[in-house]
């Protein structure tokens, strides 16, 4: 299998390969192939939720794909392809990552001349419009610049709803969002729900309500589907357990009762003696600059046992990392419960996950439910390693290193390390401190997500150097520790401002935090000159002069940002995140895009699923699943629109 199938804009789609799936037996096959159809079936819900009129566009842009007349091989019409392919790398009109509306790269005269040599009749036009009116409509949103602007907008002193087109909210203002969802959280116990989660805020006759995402609800037609799907899998899943957590979790898709979901919560983090494993629900959310919606994402996985053992061995000793860590004995958890940690492979990607895909999870995301049930944490194994194939000889270690004995390290610890961080951060990183009584983190507001983030990092950081983790058999020698150090700094610094468009600040999450540990170091350890920036032809690069040192910063850095999670402190999170996450040095950013686009790589990847084919002949019984890697990007989302696009287009 081939990672690489294509690139076109600032992406490029890869493929992951499920090692080991065809000697499962017959059981766990089924069970992931029934799992993998429900983790398809909630794509329309995603684009749905990301922006009212994506469902329409993508319906629009395809119909005009399959069905144009005029030349398919001219330039405009390549540009009109990459559009479609970009669109639905995003799941909908907004650039995946800086959230921001993509441009369609074609003259508005030329969209017109499409849809005029398409097939009308096979439009679906929303009921109650005219064709006219529904493709102007369409094309004013494609094409106006003062429409749709962004999906998540984290400007601080800007309304964040109002700011932001995800269709999360509709009429309502961020101030009436945040006191609907603070009078419930006051009138409910020491454990709430997780209040907002599934449901759109909408005003009606000058009333705040909530339309709740279930079954006889909004999304009703593709959670109808999900349902169908998870209660086939049911059948063969691997414990009783695991047909709990399904029989909670079809539940709360019929019901829409937050409740069931932390039910379905709390037995999914008990449940880990199976192989495999699934999430399916409304999960994460960073698609909310309010923290509170959750995005539909669908992952199926099964254990890697081998690569298993290393993150058994780290959290088994989660004890002693949080007895040692440099944070305020005040702020350390007297006893860390419940991390548990695997190494997995995934199956199956949808929704949020797809085809830009995490490389851990860490979940279920209630904070008393990780108190006191834990969380589970996964280091994705088959996504990494694609990663890894497709970098080591991209040319970047080339261009971007500082010396010979960076890319050396680099190419042989590399791969090691990045996984060490990674199970660092998410096995014992999240699940580390302890916040303050009284103190809520929804006070740190559109600053939690990268204080998190960072203290998870650095948390990581901290320990990969330490003497345990050798004595622990994890690390081989120090060049390993050196080469995570000088890939961190080398992306936090430089690297990663190669996803950051000209003139552009940093606004993702996990972006604002590299940067700003990298930065932080940079500037504490300026005096000692422990990091510095080399130039040379002019070049600029990173060097770490002192790891010993460098170690020493990470560790007061997450003292500080323990503190600052600990008790809320939105004023030091401000500070920190304005001052050293945010702002990018112009001219730095100008050189870093320079050299990088002279390498012509894509900064952004993603991944196409496999296809399972369910084999049934002779007996007319299932009797295996057999798995293909063949479909292009263009066949693969061409095919989930048609077979698993189950919402009716209404722009609403
Ligand atoms: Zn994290």
């Amino acid at each position: 299998m081939e990672v690489f199938a294509e690139k076109f804009a600032d992406l490029k789609i890869l493929r992951y390969d499920v090692p080991g799936f065809e000697t499962l037996n017959l059981q766990k096959k089924l069970y992931i192939y029934y799992l993998s159809q429900a983790a398809l079936c909630g794509r329309d819900i995603l684009w749905d939720q990301n922006n009212r009129y994506n469902l329409s566009i993508r319906s629009v842009l395809e119909t005009i794909w399959k069905t144009y007349t005029g030349n398919r091989e001219s330039e405009e019409f390549k540009q009109f392809e990459i559009y479609l392919k970009r669109v639905w790398f995003s799941n909908g009109i907004h650039h995946h990552y800086s959230t921001g509306k993509l441009a369609a790269g074609i003259p508005k005269t030329y969209f017109d001349e499409l849809v005029s040599n398409s097939n009308w009749s096979d439009f679906t036009i929303p009921s109650g419009k005219s064709f006219e009116m529904f493709i102007s409509e369409i094309r004013n949103v494609i094409f106006n610049p003062d429409r749709e602007i962004k999906r998540v907008n984290l400007e601080p002193d800007k309304d964040l709803i109002e700011y932001s087109s995800n269709n999360y909210y509709q009429g309502v203002s961020q101030d009436e969002a945040e006191g609907f969802y603070a009078n419930l959280k006051t009138s409910a116990g020491n454990r709430p729900t997780s209040f907002g989660l599934n449901s759109t805020l909408i005003k009606e006759n000058g009333k705040l309500a909530e339309k709740v995402w279930k079954l006889d609800g909004k999304y009703g037609k593709a959670i109808e589907q999900i349902i169908y799907w998870l209660t086939k899998a049911k059948d063969y899943a691997e414990n009783e357990l695991q047909m709990k957590t399904i029989h909670h979790l079809v539940e709360y898709y019929q019901t829409g009762d937050l409740a069931l979901f932390d039910q379905y919560c709390m037995d999914w983090v008990k449940e880990q003696e199976g192989e495999v494993d699934f999430v399916n629900g409304f999960i994460e959310m960073y698609g909310d600059p309010l923290g509170i919606k959750g995005s539909w994402e669908a992952i199926v996985n099964y254990k890697d046992m081998e690569a298993t053992k290393r993150t058994i061995v780290i959290s088994e000793n989660a004890q002693w990392f949080e007895d040692h860590s440099p944070v305020d004995p005040e702020f350390k958890k007297a006893e860390v419960k419940g991390v548990s940690a695997k190494v997995i492979n995934v199956a199956m990607l949808g929704g949020d996950c797809y085809p830009a895909t995490p490389i851990g999870i860490n979940l279920p995301n209630s904070e008393w439910i990780r108190e006191l049930y834990g969380s589970k944490s996964v280091t994705i194994e088959n996504i990494t390693r694609a990663y890894f194939l497709d970098s080591v000889n991209s040319g970047m270690l080339e261009e971007f290193a500082c010396s010979t004995d960076e890319i050396e390290r680099a190419k042989t610890y590399g791969y090691l390390a990045g996984n060490l961080l990674t199970d660092l951060h998410e096995c014992l990183g999240h699940g580390s401190g302890k916040v303050r009584e009284g103190v809520n983190t929804d006070q740190l507001k559109n600053y939690y997500s990268t204080i998190e983030e960072t203290r998870a990092d650095l948390f990581a950081m901290f320990f990969i150097m330490d003497e345990q983790m050798i004595r622990l058999g994890l690390v081989p020698s120090f060049d390993a520790v050196k080469a995570g150090y000088d890939s961190y700094l080398r992306n936090g610094l430089i690297t990663q401002l190669t996803r950051i468009e000209s003139g552009q600040n940093i606004e993702e999450s996990h972006m604002r935090n590299r940067q700003l540990i990298s930065l932080w170091v940079y500037e504490a350890g300026r005096p000692e000159n422990v990091v510095e920036f080399i130039h040379s032809e002019e070049k600029t690069f990173v060097r770490i002069n002192d790891y010993q040192e460098l170690r020493k910063l990470f560790g007061q850095l997450l003292k500080k940002v323990q503190r600052i999670k600990s008790e809320g402190d939105m004023d030091a999170a401000r500070n920190l995140v304005e001052n050293f996450a945010v702002k990018v040095d112009r001219k730095l950013h100008e050189e870093i895009l320079a050299r990088f686009k002279k390498l012509d790589l894509a900064p952004y990847a993603g991944f196409l699923n496999p296809v399972y084919e369910l084999k049934t002949w002779p007996c007319g019984t299932p009797n295996d699943v057999l798995i293909h890697y063949d479909e292009d990007y263009t066949s693969q989302m061409l095919r989930y629109s048609k077979d698993y696009g189950f919402l009716p287009i209404e722009n609403e």
